[in-house]
């Protein structure tokens, strides 16, 4: 079976989401927090034991608008360190940057940063807008 959207995995048997893969973690200096190293094939589920899970498509467009919320969250966090600069870039020193014609650069860097940030919003955005000042 090929899945076409989003897929989960659940215990074959009570059809319990509580199932996961065996996995290795280590420690993550930076972020002080255990991270994923690896995962191996063994499976498991919490009431069943031993399993082998099966995989399955999400259809439930309440629990799909979740993961779809969630999953825009993280395109936005991945993104800030973008949005960040461009945002830097276009405020740092506004005048000076007036002067020098920067504007409409930092317009068009903010611009492409929220577009990676908010792909949905592309078509609608206007690269190489005017500036605004
Ligand atoms: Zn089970």
């Amino acid at each position: 079976m090929t899945i076409q959207g989003l897929k989960d995995y659940r215990c074959p048997h009570c059809k319990s989401d509580r199932c996961g893969n065996d996995a290795n973690a280590g420690w993550d200096v930076v972020t002080q927090q255990s991270v994923l190293l690896g995962e191996f094939d063994a499976q498991w589920c919490n009431d069943c034991g031993d399993v082998t899970l099966e995989e399955f498509e999400i259809t439930d467009a309440q629990e799909i608008a979740r993961i779809d919320a969630a999953r825009a969250a993280l395109a936005i966090e991945a993104a800030a360190p973008l949005l960040l600069a461009a945002a830097e870039a276009a405020l740092g020193d506004l005048s000076a940057a007036c002067a020098k014609g920067y504007v409409p650069m930092a317009i068009e860097q903010l611009t492409a940063a929220i577009a990676a940030a908010r792909p949905e919003r592309r078509e609608g955005m206007q690269v190489g807008a005017q500036p605004l000042i």
